[in-house]
This record gives C-alpha cells, sequence and structure tokens, in this order.
C-alpha cells in the first residue's frame, strides 16, 4: 500500500469510494491524457467522472481562471458579478426554456436540491417521482430521489419518493418487451401510481442513466411521461448533469433525444461545464424559480473564478463544435468496440450516444451480471495505460466511457485497443 494511501484510510470515511486494488494518485493531465505519481500516462477515457468536458489543462480555461484569480477570486452574489450574469445568459439561451431563470451552484446534488426546493415550493407537496436505478447525488433529499440503492448511504428520507420503471430494461419483466411495449407497460406503471395519489410535485430523470451504467429509456418514453404529467400539473426535471453540453452528439442536452414535447420545467446541470472546476446549477421557467417563499443565496454559487473557466470552457465547445466530435468520434469507437467484443461470452451489449457509451459484462453464456471482470478489466486497461468507469445497478458491472469530447479518432483507436488486450484477459 502506497504511504499516500495509508494516510488517505486513517482520516478518511470507510464510504468513500476508490477506484482500483492500488489506489491512482493523479499529478497532472493535458488534452486527453493524464500522469500518475510515477510518471505513467493514461489516456484518459473517464474525464473524472465527465467533469473534463473539452480538455485537461485546456489553456483557453487555465488563462481565464488564472486572470481572474489574479483580479479576485470571490466576493458572494451580494454583489454584481459580471462573469455569472454573461454565464447564466448563454446558459438560458442554451437551455431553450422559455423566460429561463439560472441558478449556480458548487456541485450536481445541490443543483438537484435546488431543484427539489422549487418543485415542492412550487406545488406545496414533497412527494417526488424519480426512475428507477437514478442517481442524484449524496445530500439527503438527493440520496431520497436516488433509485440505485447502491449509492443510497441511508433509508432515511425527508422526502415521499415513488419510484417510476423506465429507468431499466435490460434486465426483469420488462426485457423482453418491445420499445412500444415497454413504453406502454411504464406509462400505465406511472398511471397506477398516480391513480393513488393526486399531489405529486415533480417528477426527475436522467435521460441517459450515468451511474446507472448508461442505461437509455427507448426514445418516446420521456414525451409519453410527460403528456400524463401534464394532466396532472406535475412537474419535469431533467437531471442532465451527465447528458449535458453535447456530450450525446447527436443533440446539446440528453432529453433532446427522448422528447419531442419541448424543453424541461426544470434542468440541472454539473460536472462538464466547468472543466474540472466546481459549476453546478439549474434552469426553470421564472415562475418556478421565483416561486420561493424568501429569499435565498450560495455563498460560493456563481464564484467569479469558476464562472470565467464556465465562460471559456462553454466557448471553446460551441467555437470546435465538440458536439460534433461527439458524435463523429463516439460513433466510430462505439463501432469499433461492437467489432471487438462480436462473438464473445462476456459481452451483453455495448450501448451508447456520442461519447457515453457502456460495455455491459456478464457471467460467460449468461445474462448474469458480473462485476468481478469489470473490475479485471478496469484493473487491467490501467495497467495497459488506460483509465475508464464503472457503473451499473446494484451490480457494477458495466464499463463507462465518457472521454473528454475532444478525443480524437488515433485516441480513439488506441483506447479501444487498450480495451480489447484488457477484455481478452477476462474472456
Ligand atoms: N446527477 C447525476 C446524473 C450525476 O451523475 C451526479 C454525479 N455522479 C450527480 C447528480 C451529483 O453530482 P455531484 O457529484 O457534482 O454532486
Amino acid at each position: 500500500m502506497s504511504s499516500l494511501h495509508h494516510r488517505h484510510l486513517a482520516v478518511s470515511p470507510e464510504w468513500l469510494a476508490l477506484y482500483y486494488r492500488h489506489p491512482l494518485e493523479i499529478t497532472h493531465g493535458e488534452g486527453r491524457y493524464v500522469w500518475d505519481a510515477d510518471g505513467k500516462r493514461y489516456l484518459d477515457f473517464f474525464g473524472g467522472i465527465l467533469t473534463t468536458m473539452t480538455a485537461h489543462a485546456l489553456p483557453e480555461v487555465t488563462k481565464a481562471v488564472t486572470e481572474q484569480a489574479g483580479r479576485i477570486i470571490h466576493t458572494s452574489t451580494l454583489y454584481l458579478n459580471r462573469p455569472m450574469v454573461e454565464l447564466a445568459e448563454r446558459i438560458a439561451t442554451l437551455s431553450g426554456i422559455p423566460d429561463a431563470r439560472v441558478f449556480f451552484t458548487t456541485s450536481g446534488t445541490e443543483a438537484n436540491d435546488t431543484a427539489l426546493l422549487l418543485a415542492t415550493t412550487y406545488r406545496r407537496s414533497n412527494q417526488i417521482l424519480a426512475m428507477r436505478n437514478s442517481y442524484h447525488g449524496r445530500s439527503f433529499s438527493a440520496v431520497a430521489i436516488t433509485g440505485n440503492k447502491a449509492w443510497s448511504p441511508t433509508s432515511l428520507s425527508p422526502l415521499q419518493t415513488l419510484y417510476v420503471h423506465g429507468g431499466v430494461r435490460t434486465r426483469g419483466p420488462y426485457a423482453e418487451l418491445s420499445d412500444a411495449q415497454f413504453i406502454k407497460a411504464c406509462v400505465a406503471d406511472l398511471e397506477d401510481l398516480l391513480g393513488h395519489t393526486r399531489d405529486a410535485a415533480a417528477l426527475i430523470a436522467e435521460p441517459i442513466q450515468g451511474v446507472g451504467g448508461f442505461t437509455s429509456p427507448p426514445d418516446g418514453l420521456f414525451a409519453a411521461f410527460r403528456e400524463v404529467l401534464s394532466r396532472h400539473g406535475i412537474l419535469w426535471i431533467s437531471d442532465e448533469v451527465q447528458t449535458g453540453w453535447g456530450r450525446t452528439g447527436e443533440h446539446f442536452w440528453g432529453w433532446q433525444a427522448h422528447d419531442r414535447n419541448g424543453p424541461p420545467d426544470i434542468l440541472t446541470f454539473a460536472k462538464g461545464i466547468g472543466n474540472g472546476m466546481s459549476i453546478g446549477g439549474v434552469v426553470a421557467r421564472a415562475d418556478v424559480m421565483n416561486c420561493l417563499d424568501a429569499n435565498s443565496i450560495s455563498t460560493f454559487g456563481g464564484s467569479p473564478v469558476t464562472m470565467a473557466a464556465g465562460l471559456a470552457n462553454l466557448s471553446y465547445l460551441l467555437d470546435h463544435d465538440l458536439q460534433r466530435n461527439a458524435r463523429r468520434v463516439g460513433g466510430l469507437l462505439i463501432e469499433r468496440l461492437r467489432a471487438i467484443v462480436a462473438g464473445s461470452e462476456c459481452v451483453r451489449e455495448v450501448r451508447g450516444r456520442g461519447l457515453m457509451i457502456g460495455i455491459e459484462l456478464v457471467k460467460p453464456g449468461t445474462d448474469d451480471a458480473n462485476p468481478e471482470a469489470a473490475t479485471a478489466v478496469l484493473e487491467a486497461a490501467r495497467e495497459g495505460g488506460l483509465l475508464v468507469g464503472k457503473g451499473g445497478g446494484h451490480n457494477t458491472s458495466v464499463l463507462r466511457i465518457a472521454p473528454p469530447l475532444s478525443l480524437s479518432i488515433a485516441e480513439a483507436e488506441e483506447g479501444a485497443e487498450i480495451l480489447a488486450e484488457a477484455l481478452r484477459s477476462v474472456e
């Protein structure tokens, strides 16, 4: 055990999850690569859980942060803040939400917490509909709406949460259904829940479940849900913490793939927008955003130095059309990975959109989750110089690939080769 690992264990909570038998200390990065404390280089296919949206050490972001830090780092939202207003304006426009208002937080958890504060106050109800297998963060209320019980560190709850089918269909009673039958069954399940309650505040969903293993509902599911919800006046919250900013290639926001009914009532974002700086936030219709009963504030949300990073990062993303790159390189990478695993007894599926790709591992020749194989591939890939993530329901048997959106074709090919070798080692 390294001495840093030893010291980490002595001061950190036991539940603070760490990757790898010998955890990695990353000391620096550039482009799509990071280096560990021993100087070994890795191609980064996980971007610090999708936080490095454009590239590591992107000069434009570094310059913006350094210049802003040299002027002033922080003052609080009690004073006007130019970078914050500018980033809010850009996000309001990009969200497509009419008359949008933007509130910045410091994490995805706090963004979802704020969305819950808004929805419950707007509807005067603490009942929330959430998806099975979902992940929405680690605060008391975010845990309370997280359907993935592997990441729900307490069973106590400040909210009444009703879980809706639709998040996972790879196994269980819905696995054999066609898309149309699946949508019908999920809508019937939602109608059934709503038959017993009249006051749900909102339904919150990830357009593609991130921690849940990059599982995507069939296109049209959320549109069908929206029709039911709008009949009851229930709000729609799209958690875009992983799926936003063009990651899925075809669309700028994840909800656009599933829902033709226009933007959600509330959209939450975080992770990639700061390219590693802690920015989260909520976008909502003005009447929803303005429904709170008293003033509120976030001391660190909208900090000038993080906002400067967000502005530089967003400009880079748009100027270089990285959404298009995610579509093109992601599409090639999915094809390449499918070719690599063709005929494999251990891989159930390679799935994904853009640069959000999952490889689901199973026990040879069965449909049973294989978390041991996922861990073994993660370790083998690391040995080969590639970082990937893991996810899935209770059994984390899905490899998660979500590199910075500037990934080149040559880098995609390099990563696919290392993965092929790592997968062979567990066959
Ligand atoms: N929502 C989703 C969909 C997420 O994936 C995450 C983080 N994995 C969160 C919310 C919470 O974000 P944070 O860790 O920044 O609090």
